[in-house]
């Protein structure tokens, strides 16, 4: 599951983290309830579960990929864009709206869940790397030799929030010119004058772009750049040898990657030496697969009590 700011989505994967349907319903959630919001996700996750691929199968568990800062007992501490949901364990509450409580839930943030998607989906060739999320928010999912890195109290990865211009805009989290207000989808999609989208964001500008629209072109750059600067310093700070590009910056990569590069080589200390690679995931629902490979993951690793649960439910 994904539950993020401007949709929900559900996939059901199988034992090898294959993903066999999904469901997403695209809608702003910001101005919604949260009882609301976590409804639209169970929506989203019965429609899965209705679907013939579930069918016989038995459901090991559900993870939850949320858009803000996650701790070990699963409550959303932290969500500028989602306040709504900040203080809920959504997992818990998705379970219940969906009547399953003998379910094993986890939850995580969303760009950790997508960088765990994109190192279980190219079989682990590549084991240290940073996955830039671009959403509304941005998130950054940092893995260190095949391992999410989390920080001390778990509260890493908060990259959309790393400072790009102190003279920048006010942010939604207090602080001002952090890197969610030149390279998020919000502010790339004024940037290139875009007030209303029908479908996807980053489809939107991909088009736009596609067609030599100057002002979507100089907006992706800007984005680009700024995405460098932050990215360089996390580089020069954590020694991480790769960036892989994620969410709408995938789709956007062809006019963001150039700029975003150019900054790297201008700014990492260790370049002539130790170059970054910057790739692109091919991901789609990169998030909501991830989620689901964690909760596959959490019943692995401890099947006795998946099975007890199971029992218990009858
Ligand atoms: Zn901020």
């Amino acid at each position: 599951m994904e539950v993020n700011v401007d949709y929900v989505s559900a996939c059901l994967v199988d034992l090898a983290g294959e993903v066999l349907v999904t469901s997403t319903l695209a809608g702003d959630n910001r101005r919604r309830r949260g009882d609301l919001v976590v409804g639209r996700a169970a929506s989203a996750a019965s429609a899965c579960l209705a679907s013939p691929a579930a069918a016989g199968r038995p459901l090991a568990g559900v993870g939850v990929a949320l858009p803000g800062l996650v701790d070990s007992s699963r409550v959303l501490r932290r969500a500028p864009n989602l306040p709504a949901l900040e203080g809920e364990d959504v997992g818990a509450r998705l379970l219940e709206a969906l009547g399953r409580e003998d379910l094993a839930v986890v939850a995580d943030n969303e760009a950790n869940l997508a960088a765990l998607a994109e190192l279980v989906s190219n079989g682990e060739a590549r084991r240290d790397f940073v996955l830039v999320s671009g959403e509304i928010g941005v998130g950054a999912g940092i893995v260190v030799a095949g391992e999410i890195f989390r920080g001390v109290r778990g509260l890493a990865g908060e990259i959309g929030h790393v400072l790009v211009d102190p003279a920048g805009p006010p942010c939604s989290c207090g602080a001002r010119g952090c890197l969610e207000q030149v390279a998020g989808q919000e502010a790339l999609l004024a940037g290139a004058g875009i007030s209303t989208v029908a479908g996807p964001a980053g489809r939107a500008l991909a088009a736009r772009a596609g067609a030599g629209d100057l002002r979507a072109l100089a907006a992706i750059e800007r984005a680009g750049e700024a995405l460098g600067v932050a990215l360089a310093s996390l580089v020069n700070l954590l020694d991480v040898p790769a960036v892989v590009l994620g969410g709408i910056y995938s789709e956007l990569s062809p006019w963001l990657a150039a700029a975003l590069a150019t900054e790297l080589d201008r700014r990492v200390v260790a370049r002539s030496f130790a170059p970054v690679e910057l790739g692109t995931s091919s991901l789609g629902g990169a998030a909501a697969r991830g989620a689901g490979v964690a909760a596959l993951r959490w019943v692995l690793d401890d099947p006795a009590s998946w099975r007890a649960r199971s029992l218990a439910a009858g």
